[in-house]
């Protein structure tokens, strides 16, 4: 097995994902994975960057969060090549534009499948492969604290328990979609967005999944829910006020943190701080 230590982005191509695999090859001389769903949007962005950064370029490989054969393919070519994996940041996820046609059944449906669900099936596969001192960046969002204080008191509390499980994590999700086939999840105490409630998952999963990494004594592996902020990307339709760099940089330096940093596992970081989410 190379010894390089290679570290990977999910949704890579453009927008905070294209910022961050910058931001890692620039400060970090390992090989840097951009991954992402499109080969062909994929290699061009390997492609821009590796002009830029022509010391560290990044390499490329394919990944489809939401296709699960795409993600074996992934694990296998690290687990070969590589023999584990030392960061992860799952930054690939979708929202829907407030203009879309899509109902909010099918939006619900979907935003959880692919951000909180295909994001837990790529660290169900790539989890066994963390080195010791592996960092793992779930990008969530500012609109999680605001989604979870929509909701009732009672669910806000279950999201937060310091006891939750992933799988009734899961179940909550899985519910919030059940009754929003027929709109009745709004009375039942969830936030009235599909999104929102897709971080809450995320900022949720993140301090499950640093809790469960402390108690099994899996070295020094820190995972940690991160806010970019408002970034100017295709997902904001532009109006966010960050350009990719300043949007990736939290990201990024959660991504390199050294050992020792004393930020507890499972936290939610925003502008390098660990906050209440
Ligand atoms: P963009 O829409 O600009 O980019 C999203 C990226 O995710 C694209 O590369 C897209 O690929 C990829 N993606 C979507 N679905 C999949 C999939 N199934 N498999 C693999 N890749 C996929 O979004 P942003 O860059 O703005 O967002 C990045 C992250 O930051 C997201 O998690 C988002 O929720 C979060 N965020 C963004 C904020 C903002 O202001 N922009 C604010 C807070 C959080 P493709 O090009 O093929 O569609």
């Amino acid at each position: 097995n190379n010894t390089t230590n290679p570290l990977q982005v999910t949704g890579g191509n453009k927008g905070i994902g294209y910022g961050v695999v910058r931001g890692l090859c620039k400060g970090f001389d390992g090989d840097v994975y951009l991954t992402a769903r499109n080969e062909e949007l994929g290699q061009a962005a390997v492609k821009e960057l590796s002009d830029e950064i022509p010391n560290n370029k990044p390499k490329f490989h394919q990944l489809d969060i939401s296709d699960q054969p795409s993600i074996d393919r992934l694990r296998d070519f690290l687990k070969e090549k590589y023999g584990g994996l030392d960061v992860l940041v799952n930054n690939a996820a979708i929202a829907y534009k407030a203009s879309s046609t899509a109902k909010f059944p099918e939006q619900a449906r979907e935003t959880i499948r692919i951000n909180y669900t295909a994001t837990i099936n790529v660290c169900n596969a790539l989890f066994p492969l963390l080195r010791p001192h592996a960092r793992v960046v779930n990008v969530s969002s500012f609109v999680s604290t605001w989604a979870i204080n929509k909701c009732s008191a009672e669910l806000k509390a279950k999201f937060s328990a310091p006891d939750l499980e992933e799988k009734q994590c899961t179940a909550l999700l899985d519910e919030f979609v059940r009754l929003a086939q027929d709109e009745k999840h709004e009375k039942n105490g969830y936030a009235n967005t599909a999104y929102g409630m897709s971080k809450v998952g995320v900022s949720a999963l993140s301090q499950i999944q640093g809790r469960v990494m402390t108690k099994d004594k899996r070295e020094d592996i820190l995972i940690m829910a991160a806010d970019p902020g408002s970034v100017n990307t295709d997902m904001s339709s532009h109006r966010g006020n960050k350009n990719l760099d300043d949007g990736a940089d939290t990201l990024v330096y959660l991504a390199l943190l050294k050992p020792g940093c004393g930020i507890p596992n499972g936290s939610f970081v925003s502008e390098r701080k660990v906050r209440d989410w």
